[in-house]
């Protein structure tokens, strides 16, 4: 067949748009000629909605669920839609799994940790205390089998999970006490979810849940002693520095969070492969946006605590770290002698974190302790 010239393929275009027919009839590509799919229907329009965790147009976070819906619909050149929400907005952000489940949204966008309570493996997915660093877990989902196992996980809760985003290391956060040793973790009130909870809890103090909005009337009113939230950048934006005396480094407890976006599993099969691959390619370049936005904004966001307040930024001290080291290893114990699942994940992950620590060890490890500025 004679290759269609730009002008040909104007015309077969103008026609086709005004008699309303596929305007790919005439130029239609190897593959989906070969594929048998009708042109017409690659032409469907798809209007899906995203529910979120993050409060609207939360830095980051949600910047990267509308970044995600321009740069698809963009991609598909309007076949696919998306309208983002904030948590609330459609569904109570810690309702956004089960909505998408349900198809009451298409796409979710969250921290794969929220979902313990449903899925305890699915912690492993987001962030492990003392577990793998951002460029870690990259290698581990995309490259070592995390991704399988985290597919095969959601498969059962009609999901399709992508990663798409890191905070990378976290702040361990701000303190209205100096920790000198792990005793003062005793009677502690300390606002920090998950298995880095779990940590503060065996260690005597009291994890405490508040929602993001309460975080800060309840430090300043001595509700709680201490909370850990992201970063430089997003705590800053909280107010912290105004109100606690302490900045302690490094997050332990969340040293590489994933971010994630999930699609509705039989939404997600019924779309044409193209349509599916332009989801996926927004969510990987989002995983690589996210962690470059949050490093470049912390690093700007830790000048300005330093220039601003008289904030003191501390290390743990050594005897804490390998104290909560000690109980986050409990607690891990404890997970996976309850769930086969989490078992089965956590041997993955810690197989691939034991060996990928030998190469970091000799790469990553010295040049930033030897060879960096
Ligand atoms: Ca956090």
């Amino acid at each position: 067949m004679k290759p269609l010239n730009r002008r040909d393929f104007l015309k077969k275009a103008a026609v086709s748009v005004l008699g309303g027919t596929s305007i790919l009839a005439g130029c239609q590509s190897k593959e989906t000629a070969e594929g048998g799919a009708p042109a017409v229907h690659t032409r469907k329009k798809y209007q899906w909605r995203m529910v979120t965790t993050w409060p609207p147009r939360f830095p980051v976070l949600g910047e990267s669920a509308e970044l995600i819906a321009k740069w698809v619909e963009e991609m598909s050149e309007g076949r696919l839609t998306i309208q983002v929400y904030g948590g609330g907005e459609l569904v109570p952000p810690l309702e956004a799994f089960d909505a998408v489940q349900q198809g009451v949204a298409e796409m979710g966008h969250a921290a794969s940790y929220y979902w313990a309570g449903k899925a305890p493996a699915s912690q492993f997915f987001a962030a492990v205390p003392f577990g793998m660093n951002a460029q870690q877990m990259n290698a581990w989902i995309l490259s070592g089998g995390g991704w399988d196992l985290w597919r095969e996980l959601y498969a059962d809760f009609n999901l399709v999970p992508f990663p798409c985003g890191n905070t990378g290391v976290q702040m361990g956060g701000w303190f209205n006490r100096k920790i000198n040793s792990v005793d003062d973790i005793k009677g502690l009130k300390m606002r920090i979810p998950g298995l880095g909870g779990k940590v503060i809890k065996k260690a005597g103090g009291s994890a405490i849940l508040s929602a993001g909005g309460e975080i800060y009337t309840n430090l300043e009113r001595g509700v709680i002693d201490a909370t850990e939230w992201i970063g430089p950048y997003h705590d800053y934006l909280m107010g912290f520095p105004k109100i606690a005396k302490y900045y302690y480094y490094p997050g332990w407890h969340e040293p590489g969070t994933v971010l994630e976006m999930f699609v509705n599993k039989s939404s997600y099969e019924q779309l044409p492969k193209d349509l599916q691959e332009i989801i996926t390619t927004a969510a990987i370049r989002s995983n690589s946006w996210m962690l470059a936005e949050f490093d470049a904004k912390n690093t700007l966001y830790l000048q300005k605590i330093k220039s601003e307040f008289s904030t003191q930024i501390l290390r743990f001290p050594d005897s804490v770290l390998k104290a909560f080291r000690q109980y986050a290893k409990e607690v891990l114990e404890e997970i996976t002698a309850e769930d086969p699942t989490s078992k089965k994940v956590y041997e993955s992950f810690a197989k691939f974190h034991k060996e990928i620590s030998t190469w970091s060890a000799i790469t990553e490890q010295v040049y930033y302790q030897d060879i960096a500025g």
